[in-house]
Formats: C-alpha cells, structure tokens, sequence
C-alpha cells in the first residue's frame, strides 16, 4: 500500500535546510497587538492591514447589513447566479476609483493574475516580467503558452533591449508589481510606461501593495506618477489595505467582456459573499472621507524606517510601509524572526525560495494603526535583538 513516506522525506529535507516554517496560530483579528496561543502578546508587524481597516466600524456595519438583505453566501460563480447587485456597484466603484472604463472582480488577488494573464497571453504573443515579481505572476503566466522573458529588477536598459528583440509578436505584455512585495520598493512606473509606448506593448501592474497605500486617496502607482489612460491593467486585491479579501483587475470594458467569458479563475469558482463586496464599498467611501489614515501610515512608516537605519540596519530598497530586514542565510532570518517573536514583536521571516538564499530577511510592515509608543517599543527589541545577531 502507497504511504506518506516521500512526502514526509520532502519535510524532513526543508527542515535540514533550514527552511521549514511553522505556522503561528493567533487567538483574536488583526490588530496592532495581537495573542500567541498561550496568551503572549505581540506587536504586530505582519499583517497588510496597513489602514486597520479589519475592524473599521463602517466596514464591519456593511458586512452586517449585506448579510442581512443577501445572506452570507452568492449561491453560484458569477455568469449563472452568482452576480447579486452589490458585485456590480463594487466594480463600479472600483472603476471610478481606479479611472478606468471597467473593473472585475475575483475570489482573491492571486486568482486574479491567473485569471487574467491566462486570458490575455495567448501562444503568439510575448510576456516581459520583472524577476521579482509576485508569486501569483509567475504561476499566471506559467498558464499561458505565451513565450517569457524575464528583466533583470527594475533594469529599464535590459528592459528595452528585449522589446526591441520582441517586434515581431502579436502582443508585448510588460508586467510589475507596483510596489514590491518582499523589498518595499517601487517600480519606474513612468519609464516602464514610455518604454512600452516605444514598443507597442501593453503594461500590467499589480497594485496589491499600492492600492489604500500609494497616489491621492490610496489609488495605487497609476495615480502617484500621474499615469492615468497609459496603464492597460492595474491589478489590485481587496486583502490588504482594503481589509477584506478578493481581487480586481481595472481595465478597459472590451478586456473585462473577454475576461468574463474566459478567465478560468473566475468563470469556474464561486463569487465573493455579500458581506466581503459591502465592506469593500465602504473601504472605498473611507478612503475618500478619511485621508489622514493614509497620510498617518506613511508617517509611521518613513519615521520608522529612518529609526531602523540610524541603528543601522539594512533595509535595502524600502521606500514604503514594508521594511525588510536583510539578514542573510535562511536559518539566521528564521532565527532572528523567532527572537523577536520572544521579545513581543511579529515579524515575519521570509527565506528562499521567496527571495535568494542570501537575501533571508524578516519583513516589517508598518501600518496607520501603530501608535508612536508601539513604533518605540518595535525599535527597541529589534535594536537589542538585533545586537545578539550582529546586525547592528
Ligand atoms: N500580488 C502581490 C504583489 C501580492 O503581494 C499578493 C499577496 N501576497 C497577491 C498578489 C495575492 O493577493 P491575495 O492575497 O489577495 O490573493
């Protein structure tokens, strides 16, 4: 009879490699503190909830309502019943705040780059994709059986030299996160952009970490670099800055219709719940109404990574609220991870293969709810771990 036994040696090598990961179970939501099992406090420096918007009231009252007129599920994926009224009005406010004919919406942000890569890259056409773009990318395109070229991050010299080697197919497709997820950083947005108008192709931006973060009201890396009409996808999620969970890609109306008869990921799986549409409406309406959340979490977050370098950490490229750490080897990130976990603060090893094998970091996501007393205390463990590894 088969067993379990080269699953369990599959473990056993990510152990030895110093790479495995246990999975910290949390009693109570997403807050600035939150509790171990065992009841340890910690200071939360994990979580995308860079606005707090997990327990906003406003948000938690339209989850309520929705579930009372809709009831807590949609019965059925979007093109048989699964469409209620509040989808629509989502992505009709999502268009309005993206600027953009159309929006779609999907069951997560990952889902959303498969859905929508897999439809648009077809076998004569050609991807360009920044290498340190999003997992979720990588699997998307790895759908298609359009051909990939990958530029070296940020590199707009490489970036150019391949477009002028990719004249000859049907579609050029340029594809960045907005803002990195592992580094913070952002992408040259404007350049990707004139470059791709030089070469004819379209430019696809993932925006997870820019939506509810970057631009006027939170509108992402579009509406920071003024690129409004010149961006042919901005992908953004639901997940993170805006509190619940789901994806969206804004776009124009002709490539939403074609999406809806063809993205897998969102033909075959069924629609988000009420509750998760409402809420994310009224994280729109907060945005409008409530810009000095915005405007605190990058206070926060450009004070504390200033802090972090006069100690001198490296913080290597972080220009926003995600702040790594750069530690080095796996087993010494996951070390220094567990120590501060210790000490009261959470923030989250990240090892190969999510970055290279000499980039093991911890990443510190900052957000508006922290309190300059928390931001303090942070500063104040990683200072004294960070002593015990050398790392400053
Ligand atoms: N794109 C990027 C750049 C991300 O960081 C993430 C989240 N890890 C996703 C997509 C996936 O979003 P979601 O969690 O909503 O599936």
């Amino acid at each position: 009879m088969a067993d379990f036994r080269h699953i369990e040696e599959q473990l056993r090598e990510l152990k030895e490699a110093g790479r495995y990961r246990p999975m910290t179970v949390w009693k109570d939501g997403s807050d600035a503190w939150m509790t171990v099992e065992g009841g340890k406090r910690a200071l939360q420096m994990s979580s995308n909830n860079y606005l707090g918007f997990t327990h906003h009231p406003k948000l938690k009252a339209a989850a309520i309502a929705a579930t009372e007129k809709y009831g807590v599920g949609s019965g059925s994926v979007r093109t048989i019943t699964g469409t209620l009224s509040i989808h629509d009005e989502l992505e009709w406010k999502l268009a309005a705040f993206k600027g953009t004919e159309a929006a779609l919406v999907f069951q997560s942000g990952f889902t959303t780059n498969q859905g929508v890569l897999g439809t648009i890259l077809g076998p004569d056409d050609v991807v360009i994709s920044d290498e340190l773009n999003h997992a979720s990318i990588i699997d998307g395109i790895r759908l298609t059986k359009a051909s990939r070229r990958i530029f070296a991050h940020k590199d707009m010299n490489q970036l150019e030299a391949v477009l002028k080697e990719c004249g000859s197919y049907r579609q050029r497709v340029v594809v960045t996160d907005g803002v990195f997820s592992m580094d913070g950083d952002i992408a040259p947005l404007p350049a990707i952009v004139e470059l791709a108008e030089k070469y004819d192709a379209l430019v696809y931006v993932d925006d997870a970490h820019a939506s509810g973060v970057l631009g006027k009201h939170g509108k992402g890396s579009t509406d920071h670099f003024g690129l409004h009409g010149r961006v042919h996808f901005q992908i953004g999620t639901l997940s993170k800055a805006v509190g619940a969970v789901g994806g969206y890609v804004a776009t124009a109306r002709a490539a939403k219709e074609l999406m809806i008869n063809s993205a897998r990921s969102f033909l075959f799986s069924t629609s988000l719940p009420p509750s998760v549409a409402a809420s994310c409406i009224a994280a729109l309406e907060v945005l409008q109404e409530e810009p000095e959340l915005t405007e605190r979490l990058w206070r926060n977050a450009d004070g504390f990574r200033r802090r972090l370098q006069a100690l001198g950490f490296d913080t290597g490229e972080s220009e926003t609220p995600i702040i790594p750490i750069i530690v080095g080897q796996p087993e010494r990130a996951l070390a220094f991870s567990k120590r501060l976990l210790e000490e009261g603060v959470c923030a989250q090893g990240i090892v190969y293969p999510t970055v290279a094998m000499d980039k093991g970091r911890v990443r510190l996501i900052v957000t508006a709810q922290h309190s300059e007393a928390d931001l303090r205390f942070a500063a104040d463990v990683l200072e004294n771990v960070g002593k015990e590894f050398g790392l400053v």
